[in-house]
């Protein structure tokens, strides 16, 4: 008999692949996907603690669960609740002790074990927070559901680089690397089910140093190389990367490989010394600026994001004036920018030197004030471009499709459903506050089979 499985997702594209697997994962046990909690046989909670006050927004999401689980039971029914991803490994037994009805709590590093810990919860409550010897990925199923036209396919995993404010190497534990081969083979199987983009997900993706089909070892541009070659593949791309693993290797693979999009999210959180060595990020703001130059010169039209951290313990007015001098040296066409905010068990949590949270609100209004600008600005440089784009789904209204340009942005135009998944010329008519508007180009049927 059919079982319902809810999967509600928190955070990054990595949970997002994460619950993507699991849901392969429990098929074979009868599982399929439900759209909402209610009636759900297995309900899993899949977060993150990236976000602001994350464990408090987990405990009241499960307070709703809580009551749809008691309300299955009165009518005879049985919900099996489970809480997976980064919370869940931060605050493992706690979870048990704090929410009696959650019957498993598993770890990032765990979720290839659930169909056994799926049976054990049927007698017992289940914790598996453990870092296991053996590569999870080892013990996953090959991807089988229908990818669409934009895949992620996730190369590495955790992280080294403990900055200060991260709770990631805690969570995700060590830098791993999958083998090449087996990349190239999801790769394949991605593409001869219709993807026409892959993204290549890390939490420092960047970091990879997987074992090559031939023995060695390979950085990320030697295996952005061997999977430019896949039919199908139309376009590539990785995230997030740090600025001190961006190599020789990558940046030539910026200049060689056409199917490499020319957009790259590149954190650099902040642009003074001072704040980044004491967020331990390994590089001076000079060291980024000339990463990014290199990466211009190599593909003069590669479009920069980032992610920013204002408020961090420490920073004063000179510090944040040097971010704000670094973002108006490098120019971004995106940016992801927040207040500092302390995660439990980090370094930079116990600082004595807090910055006053309306110091943080006034740098951070200041700062995305200058982010938009920008993006406005490349925005509406591209009025009047064609701009090869590749349609992913069908849009708002009637008649519609929503594509990505190289650069990642959302274009929607007027164009039949059968195009899903070409690549289209289109001519940019309007730069709009968060997409922009486009037409299908005159005489240009499609630009498949081109890398854009
Ligand atoms: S490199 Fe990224 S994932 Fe690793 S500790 Fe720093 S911020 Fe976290």
């Amino acid at each position: 008999m059919k079982k319902r499985l809810f999967i509600k997702t928190y955070g990054c594209q990595m949970n997002v692949y994460d619950s993507a697997r699991i849901a392969e994962l429990l098929t074979p046990l009868g599982y399929e996907a439900a759209t909402g909690p209610e009636g759900a046989d297995l309900v899993i909670l899949n977060t993150c603690h990236i976000r602001d006050k994350a464990v408090e927004k987990m405990f009241s999401e499960l307070g709703t669960i809580r009551r749809l689980k008691h309300a299955q039971e009165r009518h005879g029914g049985r919900m099996v609740v489970a809480v997976g991803g980064c919370v869940a490994q931060a605050e493992g037994a706690e979870i048990l002790e704090r929410a009696p009805f959650v019957d498993i709590v598993f770890g990032p590093q765990a979720y290839h074990r659930l169909p056994e810990m799926v049976a054990r919860a049927a007698t017992e409550r289940v914790l598996d927070t453990s870092f296991p010897a053996e590569p999870k990925f080892d013990y996953l199923p090959e991807t089988s559901a229908t990818p669409g036209v934009s895949a992620f396919l996730a190369v590495q995993e955790g992280c080294d680089k403990f900055c200060t404010f991260c709770v990631v190497p805690y969570t995700r534990g060590a830098e791993y690397s999958r083998p090449a081969a087996e990349i190239i083979a999801e790769a394949r199987r991605l593409a001869d089910s219709g993807a026409r983009e892959i993204t290549l997900l890390g939490q420092n993706v960047n970091a990879y140093h997987g074992l090559s089909p031939k023995g060695g070892v390979w950085g990320l541009g030697e295996l952005i190389g061997a999977l430019a070659g896949i039919p199908g593949l139309a376009r590539l791309r990785y995230t997030t990367s740090h600025p001190k693993d961006v190599d020789d290797a990558l940046i030539a693979a910026h200049r060689d490989i056409a199917e490499l999009m020319p957009y790259l999210h590149l954190p650099v959180q902040s642009g003074s010394d001072r704040v980044l060595a004491a967020m331990n990020r390994r590089h001076t703001a000079d060291q980024y600026r000339r990463t990014v130059e290199r990466l211009r010169r190599a593909r003069p039209d590669i479009a920069l994001s980032s992610d920013f951290i204002v408020g961090f313990p420490g920073e004063s007015e000179a510090d944040f004036r040097a971010t704000t001098d670094l973002v108006r040296d490098i120019g971004f066409a995106q940016a992801f920018s927040f207040k500092y905010s302390p995660r439990p068990g980090t370094p930079a949590a116990n600082a004595a030197d807090q910055i006053p949270e309306p110091v943080k609100a006034d740098r951070l209004a200041i700062l995305q004030a200058l982010l938009h600008e920008q993006q406005q600005a490349f925005n509406q440089a591209c009025v009047g471009e064609v701009l090869p784009v590749l349609f992913e789904k069908p849009g708002r209204h009637p008649g519609q499709l929503v594509g990505r340009s190289p650069y990642l942005q959302s274009i929607h135009a007027e164009a039949p459903a059968e195009r899903i998944g070409d690549i289209v010329p289109l001519t940019i008519r309007a730069a709009l506050p968060n997409s922009l508007a486009g037409a299908i180009a005159p005489q240009s049927p499609s630009l498949d089979g081109v890398a854009a």
